[in-house]
């Protein structure tokens, strides 16, 4: 379908958020946590997770994308260079396996990295929206402290919501960034707070390398059971040569 580019905020120095209107005509249904894909004009296409939860439609029909500019990269050079507000793109979807499973009620893992952020926020915002009241800990792992580009939005919902616990992580925090949180690789925090992860649920997005570590750690040595892990990793150009 077409799409309107509505806003394009900058929220850190390598990530954009875009607001997108969708046509009034249809409405356009999809799981917290799914993701679409952008046709390029060369037939290529670029996958983005959705941030906003499906009940945000019903008011105005539109999504919300985080995304991270990969310098020489076809489509983010774009968004980071000449896009501006009412540009046309077109898309497709929803995509995506990483959904929360409501048939189960085991204690989830929520893990992101990067702009990993933005379907674990709608996630968030949608299990709030449904007044679930399921165990969930939100590992977010970034670089430095700027790449918590919404750092304020998940600590209020984890103040809020009392089945939420949110815990940051930096990878390399900076002195400048005055850092007393956790450090180190954001699937690392899991385990050392979680050794045995045999009655969870994990959902992880974000960096292949993160996700692919996470899947192979948490089974190996926490006893999550390989059917409980749910990702979506977001792969590039970069990752396929
Ligand atoms: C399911 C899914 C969800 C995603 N969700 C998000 C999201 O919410 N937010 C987000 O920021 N990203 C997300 N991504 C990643 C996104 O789809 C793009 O891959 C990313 O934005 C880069 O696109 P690009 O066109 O700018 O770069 P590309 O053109 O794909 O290039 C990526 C990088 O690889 C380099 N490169 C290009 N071609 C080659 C080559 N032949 N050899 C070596 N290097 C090369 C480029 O210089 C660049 O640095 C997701 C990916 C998937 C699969």
């Amino acid at each position: 379908m077409p799409c309107r580019v509505t806003t394009l905020t900058r929220a850190a120095p390598d990530v954009a958020i875009v607001q997108l209107q969708l046509p009034a005509n249809e409405v356009f249904r999809y799981r917290a946590g799914q993701y679409v894909e952008f046709l390029l004009r060369d037939g290529s296409r670029r996958s983005y997770s959705i941030a906003n939860a499906p009940h945000t439609q019903t008011a105005a029909p539109g999504i919300e994308l985080h995304i991270r500019h990969m310098p020489g990269g076809k489509f983010t050079d774009h968004v980071f260079g000449a896009m501006q507000a009412k540009e046309i793109l077109r898309l497709e979807g929803p995509f995506g396996s990483f959904f929360v499973r409501d048939d189960s009620d085991l204690p989830m893992v929520l893990l992101a990295s990067g702009t990993g952020f933005a379907p674990v926020k709608a996630i968030i915002d949608h299990l709030e929206h449904l007044g679930s009241t399921r165990a969930a800990t939100f590992y977010w792992g970034c670089r430095t402290r700027a790449d918590l580009y919404q750092l304020d939005w998940a600590q209020a919902a984890a103040a809020r919501l009392p089945w939420l616990a949110f815990v940051p992580v930096l990878s390399e925090p900076r002195p400048e960034d005055a850092w007393s949180g956790r450090t180190g690789l954001v699937h690392h925090a899991v385990m050392a707070d979680l050794p045995d992860l045999s009655d969870h649920q994990v959902y992880a997005c974000g960096a292949p390398a993160m996700v692919d570590a996470a899947q192979r750690d948490f089974v190996a040595r926490c006893g999550l059971p390989a059917d409980e892990f749910y990702a979506d990793a977001f792969t590039s150009e970069a990752d396929k040569h």
